[in-house]
């Protein structure tokens, strides 16, 4: 029988440790956290509201695979996304579509842009913001600017400390203009929240005979009790950083991190959406309330602000890996000394912005791959 561990308990180790358990392998699961599930670990606070500990996650996806496959550990709602926008005093939609030209213009202006938006563009395109700036017409040059300048140069300089230009183009075209009428954040043909969390969704992933879960456990703590770990497994799958497993001996691959300020208040909401981006006013990027996800019923409301910073060791978590030239080839570097029979995956083990399908979408590859 083989035997695989897995360092770390998020979505991408608990998948890969699931398909392996049903493979009729035998997996040991380590996570440094005191809790399961990684990042998109939830729980249910005194008011009875569930609360996403490190962001706001919406399971969204167009792979038929994936969403049969997490399916079978957790049932969804409905609920369909969408981000509204604090700019100049007024609230709307985001991504900008043809709706928040009526909202943000007056009527006459918005009427004329929306026609040039149609002649340009097919109706429901999606335009990323580097190239809607290449526009020739006065009007269309206009409305570029502003959407550059209201939505992605500030809030950019507050995620990433760049401008929109110096990130990586993958990065903003994640919310382009979109010329349609939908206001959803996403278009995906499933999108949804589990009616019990994801950390029971993950618990119910990892609840297996064959799979052992071992939390408060890094890897390094597992090797200094015994030198010869290596040898005891088949297999090794490790969704953390490649640069932590190496012990940073090219040196560190660099994140972006999160420090959400929560609070609660006593009223039935804070806000009108379950996010606020704040892309021209203050320090914090956006606004979450939780209760608007699984429509949680409390006279109290619980809030985040979001305010990005780097990744420090020891100091914070790792959230948003730099894709950039500069930190793939340091990331290749590191992966051409992966030993045999040792696995990367997951955001940290990639190095890539995945999201949740993306990341089990990727968990389902590796295992056909290897079994
Ligand atoms: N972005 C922006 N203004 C917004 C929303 C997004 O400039 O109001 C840019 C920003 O660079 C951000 C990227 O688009 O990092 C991707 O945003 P997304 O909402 O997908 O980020 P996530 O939810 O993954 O943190």
């Amino acid at each position: 029988m083989y035997k695989n561990l897995i360092v770390g308990c998020g979505l991408s180790g608990s998948v890969i440790a699931r398909l392996l358990a049903e493979n009729g392998e035998k997996v040991l699961v380590i996570d440094k956290k005191d809790h399961i599930a990684g990042n998109i670990y939830d729980y249910t606070d005194v008011n009875g509201i569930c609360i996403h500990k490190y962001g706001s996650h919406i399971f969204h996806t167009n792979n038929e695979k994936v969403w049969k496959f997490i399916n079978k550990f957790a049932d969804f709602n409905t609920y369909m996304h969408k981000v509204i926008a604090f700019i100049d005093g007024i609230e709307t939609t985001i991504p900008f579509n043809l709706n928040t030209l009526y909202d943000v213009f007056p009527k006459s202006l918005a009427l004329r842009l929306e026609e040039k938006l149609l002649s340009a563009f097919e109706y429901n395109t999606k335009v990323p913001i580097l190239e809607f700036q290449k526009q020739e017409d006065k009007d269309l040059k206009f409305l570029s600017d502003y959407v550059y300048k209201k939505i992605f140069l500030h809030y950019t300089a507050k995620q990433w400390g760049k401008t929109p230009e110096e990130i990586d183009g993958s990065v903003t075209s994640r919310v382009p203009v979109y010329i349609s009428r939908d206001d959803r954040y996403f278009q995906d043909k499933y999108q949804g929240i589990p009616l019990k969390g994801y950390t029971e969704l993950i618990k119910n992933m990892l609840d297996h005979p064959d799979i052992n879960v071992q939390l408060k456990t890094a890897l390094k703590d597992l090797q200094s009790a015994d030198t010869e770990l290596f040898k005891k497994f088949d297999r090794i799958f490790c969704t953390c950083s490649i640069d932590e497993f190496f012990n940073y001996k090219y040196g560190e691959l660099p994140y972006r991190s999160v420090n959400f300020k929560f609070e609660t208040h006593n009223c039935e909401y804070y806000q009108t959406n379950a996010v606020i981006n704040y892309p021209c006013n203050y320090d914090f990027t956006r606004i979450h309330e939780y209760k608007y996800y699984l429509g949680d019923k409390s006279d109290k409301t619980v809030i985040a602000k979001e305010y990005s910073e780097f990744f420090e060791r020891g100091k914070n978590e790792r959230y948003y890996p730099i894709e950039n030239n500069e930190n793939r080839l340091l990331y290749e570097k590191y992966k051409k000394e992966i030993p045999q029979k040792v696995y990367f995956l997951g955001r940290l083990g990639d190095y890539k912005y995945y999201d949740m399908d993306k990341a089990i979408e990727r968990a389902l590859t590796l295992f056909e791959e290897i079994k």
